[in-house]
């Protein structure tokens, strides 16, 4: 059955799902950095991000996290409710690395004084610019309601997901969030949106301080396959297929 493409991103595609309300969320091996300019290929990747964050959205839900998820299809799908992207990417940081590291002279891996949250515009065009909270109920991206809540469940989301990676010998270093408006009925829910993987989320080995994420293609650090299966491996998650499979089934449109 040929499905409407809704959207199609840098690493994912959004296709109409099967009841109103739906979407099916395809996961590529499609990579980029540094606001489009580098990209690449990272074999896997999007079999594994598909585990990894059903894995993450379905442990949020278990605490009282709302979130966009519904059920995984199969290697590289899952079903998804529509909400209506709020366009503001709210970044929780425990540990300096990366954009605040080098905008404040931070040495990469000093510990914060405390979690600290960012937000940057989504737009491409302007290549994600870094904006406050001023800029965003002014311009009306989210009103100061929406924006309280966000924040709220960012730290939560924080606390839970940094015990949950500790547990397994990891150090959440960074991560971003996407939140949508979910509309039931005359109701609107904040929920969180898009994916949490190593592709939304700075991971290091608590042992050696080895990083585990999307840094490693940022950086040409090599081993980057390796990476996500040896995250996708410490959750329980790494699908027992072979490497063959895990290319395929190529996305037929
Ligand atoms: N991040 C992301 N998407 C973005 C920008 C950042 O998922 O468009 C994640 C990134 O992987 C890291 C955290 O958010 O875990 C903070 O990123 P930072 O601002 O340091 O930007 P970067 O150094 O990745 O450009």
């Amino acid at each position: 059955m040929r499905r409407r493409r809704i959207y199609e991103g840098k690493g994912k595609v959004l296709f109409e799902g099967p009841q109103p309300g739906t979407l099916v969320q395809y996961f590529k091996d499609d990579t980029s950095a540094f606001n489009n300019k580098k990209k690449g290929i990272i074999t896997g990747k999007g079999v594994l991000n598909n585990r990894i964050s059903e894995y993450l959205m379905v442990r949020l839900g278990e605490i009282g996290v709302p979130t966009h998820f519904v059920r995984r299809l199969n290697m590289r799908e899952q079903l998804i409710r529509e909400v209506e992207i709020i366009p503001i990417k709210v970044m929780v940081r425990n540990v300096a690395a990366g954009s605040i590291a080098k905008r404040l002279g931070l040495e990469e891996g000093s510990q914060l004084p405390r979690p600290i949250i960012e937000y940057n515009l989504k737009n491409d065009k302007l290549g994600d610019p870094m904006v406050s909270e001023e800029h965003i109920t002014a311009f009306g991206w989210a009103g100061t309601q929406d924006l309280d809540d966000m924040v709220q469940m960012a730290l939560r989301v924080n606390d839970f997901l940094s015990g949950l990676f500790l547990g397994v010998g990891l150090k959440l270093i960074d991560f971003k969030l996407e939140f949508g408006r979910l509309w039931e009925d005359e109701d609107m829910r904040i929920v969180v949106a898009d994916e949490i993987s190593p592709d939304t989320c700075r991971l290091w080995d608590v042992k050696t301080n080895d990083c585990l994420d999307k840094d490693r293609f940022r950086r040409d650090m090599g081993k980057v396959e390796e990476a996500y299966q040896e995250v996708a491996r410490r959750l329980g998650v790494l699908p027992e297929v072979s490497a063959v499979e895990m290319k395929g089934p190529k996305l037929v449109q």
